[in-house]
C-alpha cells in the first residue's frame, strides 16, 4: 500500500512547524500493522465524519480511523543532488514516500529568515524541482547507458529503454516525469526506479494567517499573483499556514474548533492536507461498524471485494465468498442493519465487485 508522504521544501518555510502540528493527530501504533516508530515519521489519523455518524447508530465502544504516514525531511539546499547539505541523504528519503509534499513559503515576517534573500515562491519551486530532477537525471543516465551496453537486447529492454529517454527528453527540459502524461504500461516499466519526479505532489503554500480568512484569497489568486500556474501542471495545491495550525494544535479540540469558526475558516489546514494528501496518494475508504468498534479501512481506488476482505484479515481474501455491502449513507438513512435487512438494501456482491469509498462492507468467508 502506498501510505507515505514526504514533507520538502527549502529551508525556514514551515516544514517542521508543520511536521510537528501533525505529530499531534498521532495514531495509537497498535491498530496499524504499518506504523514505523521514528522521530521523523508521524504516523496520524485521517479526518472522516461518517465514522463518527456509522459509530453513533452502531453504538459502537470504539472508533478506529485510517491512518497514513508523513515523513519530515531535512531541508534541501541547492547542489543536494552533488552532496551538498545533507545532500543525497536527503534525496533517498524522499524517495522512500510514496507522494510529495511540497510546502512553499508565501508567508512575509521580516524575522524569519528567507535562504534567497526574499519571498519568491517560483524560484523556490524551481530550485527544489530542479534537485530532484538532476537526481532522476542520473539514474536514467545510468540505466539508458547499461542497456545500451548490452549486445543483444531483449524485447522488455528496447520498451525501458524508450519510456526512460522520453523521461530524460523531459526531464533535460526541466518538466517532471509526473507531468509528461506518461501510461500505466510506461508507469510499471520504471517504477523499479522510484523516480521522485514521477511522485504526485501536493504543493502547500505556507501564508500569513490574516490571509486565510479572506474569502476572496484563493488559490487561483495565489498562483496567478506569483506567475505560478504553468510550473505546477496538475498537480493539486491548498493554503496553509503553519503558525495557525501549532497554535491550533496546542489547544483542546473543542477550543480549536470555536477558535476557527470565530476566523470565518471551515476546516483546519492540517485536516485539509491529510485529506488532500490521502487522496493524492489513490487510497479510498471503507467500514466495518457493530458494537465492538467502527472502523476505516484503507484501500487503493479501484480495489476489488478479495482484496479489500484481506486488509481486515489475509483469511478473508484466500477464503473469499462474497460481500455484504451497503453504501454509509443509505445504511444511517435505514437507521441500522436490521432496517436495512429488512428493506432489502444491503447487496450481495462477488469477486469482481469493485469497492467503492464509503461502502460499509461485511465480508462471508469460508477457509
Ligand atoms: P523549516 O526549516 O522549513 O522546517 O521551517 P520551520 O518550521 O522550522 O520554521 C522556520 C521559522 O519560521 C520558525 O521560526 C517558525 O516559527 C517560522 N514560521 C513557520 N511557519 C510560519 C508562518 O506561517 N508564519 C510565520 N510568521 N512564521 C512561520
Amino acid at each position: 500500500m502506498s501510505l507515505s508522504v514526504g514533507i520538502v521544501g527549502m529551508p525556514n518555510v514551515g516544514k517542521s512547524s508543520l511536521f510537528k502540528a501533525l505529530t499531534r493527530k498521532e495514531v495509537d501504533c497498535a491498530n496499524y500493522p504499518f506504523c514505523t516508530i521514528d522521530p521523523n515519521v508521524g504516523v496520524v489519523r485521517v479526518p472522516d465524519e461518517r465514522l463518527e455518524l456509522l459509530a453513533k447508530m452502531s453504538n459502537s465502544a470504539r472508533i478506529i480511523p485510517a491512518a497514513i504516514e508523513f515523513i519530515d525531511i531535512a531541508g534541501l539546499v541547492k547542489g543536494a543532488h552533488k552532496g551538498e547539505g545533507l545532500g543525497n541523504q536527503f534525496l533517498s528519503h524522499i524517495r522512500e514516500a510514496d507522494a510529495i509534499a511540497h510546502i512553499v513559503r508565501v508567508f512575509a515576517d521580516k524575522d524569519v529568515a528567507h535562504v534567497s534573500g526574499r519571498v519568491d515562491p517560483r524560484s523556490d519551486i524551481e530550485t527544489i524541482n530542479l534537485e530532484l530532477i538532476f537526481s532522476d537525471l542520473a539514474i536514467i543516465e545510468k540505466r539508458i547507458e547499461a542497456i545500451e551496453s548490452e549486445r543483444k537486447k531483449e524485447k522488455e529492454a528496447e520498451a525501458r529503454l524508450s519510456v526512460y529517454k522520453k523521461i530524460r527528453e523531459g526531464l533535460e527540459k526541466g518538466i517532471l516525469a509526473n507531468a509528461l502524461g506518461l501510461t500505466n504500461e510506461e508507469k510499471a516499466l520504471v517504477k523499479d526506479l522510484n523516480l521522485l519526479t514521477l511522485k504526485e505532489v501536493l504543493y502547500v503554500f505556507n501564508v500569513d494567517e490574516e490571509k486565510l480568512s479572506e474569502k476572496d484569497y484563493t488559490a487561483e489568486r495565489l498562483l496567478a499573483e506569483f506567475g505560478l500556474r504553468d510550473i505546477l501542471g496538475d498537480n493539486e495545491c491548498l493554503l496553509i499556514s503553519a503558525k495557525l495550525e501549532s497554535e491550533l494544535a496546542e489547544l483542546p479540540e473543542e477550543e480549536a474548533r470555536d477558535f476557527l469558526k470565530e476566523m470565518g475558516i471551515k476546516e483546519s489546514g492540517l485536516d485539509k492536507l491529510i485529506r488532500a494528501s490521502y487522496k493524492r496518494l489513490g487510497l479510498a475508504t471503507f467500514f466495518t461498524t457493530g458494537p465492538k468498534e467502527t472502523r476505516a479501512w484503507t484501500i487503493l481506488r479501484g480495489m476489488k471485494a478479495p482484496q479489500a476482505a484481506g486488509r481486515v484479515h489475509s483469511d478473508f481474501e484466500r477464503g473469499f465468498i462474497s460481500a455484504r455491502v451497503i453504501y454509509w449513507k443509505d445504511l444511517i438513512e435505514a437507521g441500522g442493519e436490521a432496517k436495512a435487512k429488512e428493506r432489502g438494501m444491503i447487496r450481495l456482491e462477488g469477486r469482481d465487485y469493485v469497492v467503492r469509498d464509503g461502502d460499509v462492507c461485511e465480508f462471508l468467508f469460508n477457509i
